[in-house]
C-alpha cells in the first residue's frame, strides 16, 4: 500500500519552516499531499489561490508532492482522500501540548489514520506564518523566512 501522508495548514504564507519539514517528509512517504485550509471562519492574509500557486511553485520540480484544498475537519477530508498519515511539525513545547490533543482526538475519531512529527530543524524554528504576516504588514523585509516563490 502506497504511504500518503496529509500536511495540512494554513500555509498563509507557506515559510522555510513548512518546506524543511516537507522536504524531510518526502523519504518517508510515497506521496505528500499539502492540504490547504478554506476555513470560512478564519481570516487570511492572502488568497487563496495566492497561497496555493506559491506551495505549487515551491515544490514544482518535485513529483511526489500535491496540493489539495480542503474545508472541515482534517480527518473527514484524510479519510476522503484515502491517505494514511497526516504530518505535522512541531518547533517547541506549545506546539507539542497543541498538536498532542490535536492528534489523541483525531486518532479517538479515527484510529486507522496515524499522525507522524518530524522535529523542524533548529534555524527554521522560530520561523511562524503569523511572524512573516506581521513583518510584511510593516513593509519589512519577510524574504529570509519564504522560500523564493513567495512574492507578494
Ligand atoms: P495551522 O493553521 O494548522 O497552524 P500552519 O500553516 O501554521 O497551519 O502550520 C502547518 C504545519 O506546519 C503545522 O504542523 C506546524 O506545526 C508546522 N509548522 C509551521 N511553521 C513551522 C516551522 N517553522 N518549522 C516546522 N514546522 C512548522
Amino acid at each position: 500500500m502506497a504511504r500518503i501522508a496529509l500536511f495540512p495548514g494554513s500555509f498563509d504564507p507557506i515559510t522555510l519552516g513548512h518546506v524543511d519539514i516537507i522536504t524531510r517528509a518526502l523519504p518517508l512517504f510515497d506521496e505528500i499531499r499539502i492540504a490547504v485550509g478554506t476555513n470560512s471562519a478564519k481570516n487570511y492574509l492572502f488568497s487563496l489561490e495566492q497561497r496555493i500557486a506559491w506551495i505549487t511553485e515551491t515544490f514544482a520540480d518535485e513529483d511526489k508532492v500535491k496540493v489539495v484544498t480542503y474545508d472541515g475537519l482534517t480527518v473527514d477530508f484524510a479519510l476522503q482522500e484515502g491517505v494514511n498519515f497526516l504530518l505535522r511539525g512541531l518547533r517547541n513545547p506549545a506546539d507539542f501540548e497543541f498538536e498532542k490533543a490535536i492528534a489523541q482526538a483525531n486518532r479517538e475519531m479515527t484510529p486507522e489514520l496515524e499522525t507522524v512529527f518530524l522535529l523542524t530543524s533548529a534555524r527554521f524554528a522560530y520561523i511562524s506564518s503569523s511572524i512573516v504576516r506581521e513583518v510584511f504588514n510593516y513593509g519589512g523585509d519577510f524574504t529570509k523566512f519564504v522560500p523564493d516563490a513567495v512574492k507578494p
